[in-house]
């Protein structure tokens, strides 16, 4: 009986609500997991001494609770209520005025805040605590019946939508959601008075929409706006919490791999009141430029506004200040100049505040009646140009050290710098069709669309769309993840869009006024021109131009000075080399460019698709569909001058550096002709009779063409091929180490999966060295012979083949391929599915299946080093460019990735921070 009763009683021993105010707060910016980001951030601004920055006083909700409230069924621990109480008490305390109190009452706001920041994702209700009783305090107080009425609706609004539909479970069809219906009242409204903005109307007109507003709910919800100050606080935590699991924050949650058991904190704080008339206003700010990285400090605000008015886009914000200006808001006022003491203050504590978070900081700022209020520090998203060009800074200003500058960056980021934009060629042939502000830099285009389901579902079938939206909110996100770029006609550089698109580094345009969109007919109108949905247009993210149809893309990524700078500060601590897949001298130069240490994978056979490779490819299928072998040696040497002069040039543009040269690998099928001319020709070159051609052709069909007579099998099979590609490469090499040149030839052998299939080989390659060494009279060539793996056998057996090998290098498409049993061109019907019923966390194709692929080549280096302790290991597949397989490429020792020449910089900060970590 005494345990039972003990049980019951047992008080929770965790703090679960924390205080912040009056210069003191019990948690600190450490604590993000368990205050989530929102709130350690208020407790640091509020109670650490370097900082002490007014914040108005207020306390957080563990996310413990709300961990809680999910494992019991929306139950509270026991005890909350009264930690609540006693929190309450202190603010009231600091602030001299009681909650509820009808004379002078204090207001809350409740405000969501996940470990990290979720955008627009959950919930927020401002001015908690307003009541007919207290109304009339908060007029007497403040002496302005419009400012409280004002306060009222907003409420009443925001409660009606977040705690009594949306936490409640209700589900209105599009546009029939309570905000929007109040919206109208709204709107209607201001058509009666003929005004255009909601501070025209004055506190009768408020006040009367007021009482509308709580008509409207009873009539929609069934239910009155509660009357009482404590059941819209706890309405509101109660919302808050459900709010995580909304539809919105759990889409939000999976693209951003944020898992559910987290849980959100809930804030509640004082109101201050940007709406208090003109000497109020609210704002947000960056203390550097997040689209360019510029240390200028950036923001927008407006003069009596309150909460999400200048997110919202509902009135164009002002700048804070000059850097802030653009076409858009230059004739409005700056902050600098409407209030120049609040800016003054504003600018020394945003600089005290990144000094002190030691990263480009987010804030909002609200100013009541001329005292400044900070209600929100964050580190600021960035794009990827920004991301760099603030690393870069900060090493030179001493703020930051060289490996938290390399940890700051994605590499995705770079991505971003190394992204086309519009050719400026085509943009000078074109008028743009609209102008909007740059959001989000480089250029995209697609086909339009107007909804994010739309865009979805377009982008399935493979289309490119673009999301145009008058603006956007938080339910768009998967529609916008799915375009190739966001264009919006309203809202500013904080507007969700403009955030949502930074975060992303996707090319973005918002606030392009000249657009008219007709969600209805699906049209959308700019200066006299209609488009309708499917029509194609061109962004210029960079500088907010809007093109009618589908303009050339460029490449503008070689000269970047900065991307340069920041890249040698990756070098810095880099140790695993980075090479490049080229086949080309032009790859080879601009990998060079991208600071590519040598090539991993040279492919033979590339020279006979594409631009000028008719009379290679004609020589190559002649040896292919040779039957004797003088016809087929005929055919070698007539093919041998173009292979030596494509693997010359390119030896000689990677001039000092390795070069890895894969010997022929061809898929014999995609090589035989199909057209009736195209045999005839080669018949009639081989000197044989059509029939007979076509029987070879036909003896040639494998019905396994990926596991057929390919790679060494052909070389085994037919020595004369080997010998010739070898020639190729080493004569090539003994011209260019003649004229003085140095050159590193690597030739790679394919598709071994038996040792004897290598030696075999090797006896051949030796053999033409020591010819070509007789023919050139030289003493040595540096050239090393060495295999790919990736066959599984030959990881397995990896020991054996470096007796023979002296370098490795990991095939990963093949070794992925024949190690899942999945067809590479095959996957297409079933692997989404796995994908999303999570049997596979990534497409192994993408990145390396670490458990199993992993294994492979972990043997494989480990076997094979046995032999040869210093076997020099590589990678060539896809996975060379995949930040997440260069980490693991590190870990298990390679010596080099190769990746593709625009993966060349992606791939040199993968393998810092990976050096980093270690
Ligand atoms: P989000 O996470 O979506 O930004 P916030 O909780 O920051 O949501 O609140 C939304 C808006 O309301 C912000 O502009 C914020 O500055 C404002 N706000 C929140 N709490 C207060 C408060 N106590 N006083 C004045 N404004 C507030
Ligand atoms: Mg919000
Ligand atoms: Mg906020």
């Amino acid at each position: 009986m005494a345990s039972k009763k003990t049980k019951k009683k047992a008080t929770r021993v965790k703090k679960d609500v924390y205080f912040f105010g009056g210069g003191k707060a019990d948690g600190s910016a450490g604590m993000k997991n368990l205050l989530g980001g929102k709130g350690a951030n208020l407790a640091e601004m509020a109670g650490h001494p370097n900082l002490r920055i007014p914040v108005p006083p207020g306390f957080t909700i563990t996310t413990e609770v709300c961990t809680y409230f999910y494992k019991n069924r929306g139950k509270y621990p026991a005890g909350l209520k009264e930690k609540v109480n006693a929190a309450l008490k202190k603010v009231e305390a600091i602030m001299s005025k009681k909650f509820g109190d009808p004379e002078d009452p204090l207001l809350v706001s409740v405000r969501s805040g996940a470990r990290q920041s979720m955008p627009g994702m959950m919930e927020t209700v401002l001015n908690i605590g307003l009541t007919q009783k207290t109304i009339k305090g908060l007029i007497r107080q403040s002496g302005s019946e419009r400012f409280a009425y004002d306060a009222y609706r907003r409420l009443i609004t925001m409660y009606s939508d977040v705690v009594m539909e949306k936490a409640a479970g209700i589900e209105p069809a599009e546009g029939k959601g309570i905000r929007r219906q109040l919206e109208k009242l709204l709107e209607k409204k201001k058509e009666q008075k003929g005004v255009k903005l909601d501070t025209e109307l004055d506190g009768k007109d408020l006040k009367e929409l007021c009482d509308q507003y709580k008509k409207k709910i009873k009539q929609v919800l069934k239910k009155g706006f509660p009357d009482d100050a404590y059941k819209q606080l706890w309405g509101g935590i109660g919302a808050v919490f459900a709010s995580w699991n909304g539809k919105r924050a759990i889409a939000y949650r999976r693209i951003e791999n944020i898992p559910a058991e987290w849980g959100t904190a809930v804030n509640v704080q004082t109101m201050v009141f940007g709406n208090l008339g003109d000497n109020s206003a609210t704002g947000v700010a960056f203390t550097r430029d997040p689209g360019n990285g510029d240390n200028k400090f950036y923001g927008e605000y407006l003069i009596n506004a309150q909460g999400e008015d200048v997110v919202a886009g509902i009135r164009t914000p002002a700048p804070i200040n000059k850097n802030s200006q653009s076409e858009h808001n230059e004739n409005l006022v700056m902050l600098s100049q409407a209030m120049p003491k609040m800016y003054k203050q504003l600018f020394g504590i945003q600089k005290r505040l990144e000094k002190h978070y030691r990263d480009m900081q987010d804030i909002e700022f609200t100013i009541e009646d001329g005292k400044l209020f900070l209600l929100q520090t964050r580190t600021g998203k960035r794009n990827g140009p920004a991301a760099v060009k603030m690393a870069v800074d900060m090493v030179r200003e001493g703020m930051i050290n060289k490996k938290e500058a390399i940890k700051r960056v994605k590499p995705e980021q770079l991505d971003e710098l190394l992204h086309p934009i519009v050719d400026p060629k085509g943009e000078k042939a074109n008028r743009p069709l609209g102008k909007g502000l740059p959001a989000g830099p480089g250029g995209a285009k697609g086909m339009i669309v107007f909804d994010a389901d739309t865009a979805v579902e377009w982008a399935k079938k493979g289309k490119k769309v673009i999301l145009v939206r008058e603006d956007t909110n938080p339910e768009d996100v998967e529609g916008m993840r799915a375009a190739q770029a966001i264009l919006t006609a309203r809202g500013g550089m904080t507007s969700h869009a403009a955030l949502v698109a930074r975060g992303w580094g996707k090319c973005c345009v918002v606030g392009c006024g000249d657009l008219d969109i007709d969600y209805g007919k699906r049209k959308v109108k700019a200066h006299g021109v209609a488009l309708k949905e499917g029509d194609w247009l061109t962004l210029n993210g960079t500088k907010g131009l809007v093109y009618k149809g589908s303009l050339p893309m460029m490449d503008a990524t070689k000269e970047n000075v900065v991307l340069n700078k920041f890249l040698k500060i990756c070098d810095s601590v880099r140790r695993m080399k980075i090479r490049t897949n080229a086949d080309t001298p032009e790859d080879a130069r601009r990998a060079r460019d991208f600071g590519a240490e040598g090539i991993g994978l040279f492919r033979m056979e590339h020279m006979f698709y594409g631009e000028g490779a008719e009379k290679p490819l004609f020589k190559l299928r002649k040896m292919i569909l040779s039957e004797t072998p003088e016809e087929r040696r005929a055919a070698l040497k007539e093919l041998y001058p173009y292979v030596k002069k494509d693997i010359k040039g390119t030896l000689e543009a990677m001039e000092g550096l390795p070069v890895t040269v894969r010997l022929l690998d061809p898929p014999l099928h995609e090589f035989v002709p199909h057209q009736e001319g195209q045999l005839r020709d080669l018949a009639k070159s081989l000197k044989i009779h059509m029939s007979e051609l076509k029987k070879r052709v036909s003896l040639l069909k494998e019905s396994n063409p990926m596991m057929g007579h390919r790679g060494v099998r052909l070389g085994v099979t037919y020595p004369g091929i080997t010998e010739m590609s070898v020639r190729a490469i080493l004569e090539a090499a003994a011209e260019l180490v003649k004229a003085k040149k140095k050159v590193f030839p690597e030739i790679m052998i394919p598709v071994v999966g038996i040792d004897n299939e290598l030696r075999d080989q090797e006896v051949v390659v030796r053999r033409i060295l020591k010819e070509v060494l007789k023919k050139y009279k030289l003493k040595s060539l540096p050239v090393l012979v060495g295999t790919m793996i990736e066959i599984p056998r030959a990881a397995l057996t990896a020991d054996r083949i470096s007796e023979v090998a002296e370098f490795f290098s990991f095939g990963t498409n093949d070794l992925t391929q024949m190690g899942f049993g999945f067809s590479r061109d095959d996957t297409g019907t079933f692997l989404p599915t796995y994908l999303e019923k999570k049997i596979l966390p990534n497409d192994p194709f993408q990145t390396i299946d670490q458990d199993g692929i992993g294994q492979l080549i972990r043997c494989g280096i480990e076997r094979g080093r046995k032999v040869r302790p210093k076997l020099k290991v590589g990678i060539c597949g896809e996975h060379g460019g995949d930040p997440k397989s260069i980490a693991f490429c590190y870990k298990v020792g390679m010596d080099y990735v190769s990746c593709s020449p625009f993966r060349v910089p992606i791939a040199r900060l993968a393998a810092a921070q990976a050096a980093i970590r270690e």
